[in-house]
């Protein structure tokens, strides 16, 4: 395999070898992404060379502003743009929300040509989301390596209280300044590298769904990702020091991951249970009118916390099962549906139930997987493996200074506990969690996490 990234003369990414004998269609990112130190000077030129237009609405919020929003307009109308400032202006920190999306829309005029978004998830998915309803592209200036969400096609926002998804596009031109991002705070960093970690999990599921269910794993991609990954981990210190080269690397992770998006056309490399964990962690905090944790440190604490599973899969294989006591288990459709309905409340779940069809298995279907699991036991242990020792994960999270439990971001013993359990059921997305479901097991590996 020979994926390669390297960058132009302009800091421009340039992605070569991304051949793959998956099968799957691989498209070329047509994203322009800019990487480098000084370079917030050329975003007028970045955007000349998409010819986007000469007008444009610039969304920021107070602290990207000062970050560089300040700098990105006065360099825009120097170079002869026309801005409008939309700055979301907030007590504490800004929310993705209809009230956010709608000052965006508000602040549109009928020549408005692009957009662009000044900071990092929460600024970049408002903008991403008015963008796609206004028709209109738009330039993400990031300021911060706290996600993998630049290079999205899906926003999440929260509406009526409530997370949801809304499809959206990715933007045209992404320029990450290393030295404005080295100057987020580091927190940000922290959230970063949880965001980057979750890709061990996410690699695992898919390659596992690939033995059991034939899915097909793409190897550019996986690599891609891996890569970035492991690099990210062995350079911790660096990340920790928030030098130019370890806002690079981090950077960089975050970008790779949600290239493959692009690439493959779905989150697959990027996003598993322990992204389905946070999301329902997500859900029940909005739901008590608290506000949601950071992305990427929730990501990295639930990657961390169901890591030992992961392990004990790759040490000593599955545990017995005994299939006429998992054929007796089984749940009815009706009593699924009412799991996923009193787990997810009903519009939530109707939706799930909806849009994942397949969730729901025959007897023989379901003793197939469990007999295709110990037929390809060594196979499964050998991936497993593959993944670094969870000590490594914890050394990089302490050292950073992240949080480590969910009772340290507000998640209770509770939502944890339903959390464990009702991850799987968000997504048709085979995972090591459904699997051991499916084996009628889940319950017995639950016990090791701590
Ligand atoms: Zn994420
Ligand atoms: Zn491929």
């Amino acid at each position: 395999m020979s994926v390669s990234i390297g960058y132009d003369h302009d800091s421009r990414m340039v992605i070569s070898g991304l051949e793959c004998k998956c099968g799957l269609a691989h498209n070329e990112p047509k994203q322009d992404i800019y990487v480098g130190e000084d370079i917030i000077r050329n975003v007028p030129k970045y955007i000349r060379k998409r010819g986007m237009g000469e007008k444009c609405v610039l969304v920021c919020d107070r602290n990207t502003y000062e970050a560089a929003g300040r700098s990105v307009e006065e360099y825009l109308k120097a170079d002869g743009f026309s801005v409008t400032l939309c700055m979301l202006v907030r007590e504490g920190k800004v929310v993705p929300d209809e009230r956010a999306v709608g000052e965006v829309i508000m602040a549109l005029s009928r020549d408005t040509e692009f957009l662009v978004a000044v900071g990092s998830g929460s600024v970049t998915d408002v903008t991403r989301v008015s963008a796609v309803n206004a028709h209109l592209p738009f330039v993400s200036v990031g300021t911060a390596p706290s996600m993998d969400g630049y290079t999205s096609i899906v926003a999440p926002l929260i509406y009526r209280g409530a997370k949801v998804h809304r499809s959206a596009n990715c933007p045209d031109v992404i320029v990450c300044d290393l030295t404005v991002m080295s100057k987020a705070p580091e927190k940000m960093f922290v959230s970063g590298v949880g965001d980057v970690l979750g890709k061990y999990i996410a690699k695992a599921d898919w390659v596992l769904g690939s033995i059991i269910n034939g899915e097909t794993y793409c190897t550019a991609s996986g690599e891609i990702v891996i890569e970035a990954v492991d690099r990210l981990l062995n350079n911790i210190p660096e990340i920790k020091k928030r030098t130019i080269l370890g806002t690079r690397i981090l950077i960089e992770a975050l970008l790779l991951a949600g290239l493959t998006i692009m690439i493959i056309g779905h989150t697959r490399a990027v996003a598993s249970i322990e992204h389905n964990i946070v999301h329902y962690w997500d859900m029940s905090m909005l739901k008590k009118g608290k506000s949601e944790p950071t992305h990427g440190t929730a990501v990295g604490i639930s990657t961390y916390l169901i890591w030992p599973i992961f392990e004990a899969v790759a040490k000593d294989g599955f545990v017995k099962v005994d299939k006429e006591i998992v054929k007796n288990n089984r749940l009815s459709r009706e009593a699924r549906e009412k799991w996923v309905l009193g787990t997810y409340g009903d519009e939530n779940g109707r939706e799930i139930i909806r849009e994942n069809p397949g969730d729901f298995l025959t007897w023989e279907e379901q003793e197939r997987r469990i007999d295709r699991a110990f037929m390809c036991e060594e196979e499964i242990k050998k991936e497993l493996s593959l993944l670094p020792d969870r000590k490594r994960i914890e050394d990089a999270m302490r050292l950073l200074g992240s949080e480590m439990t969910p009772g340290e971001i507000g998640i209770d013993k509770k939502t944890l506990n339903v959390s464990l359990r009702c991850a799987k059921d968000y997504r048709e997305r085979y995972s090591l969690f459904k699997l051991l479901d499916e084996m009628g097991v889940l319950e017995k590996y639950l016990t090791m996490i701590k």
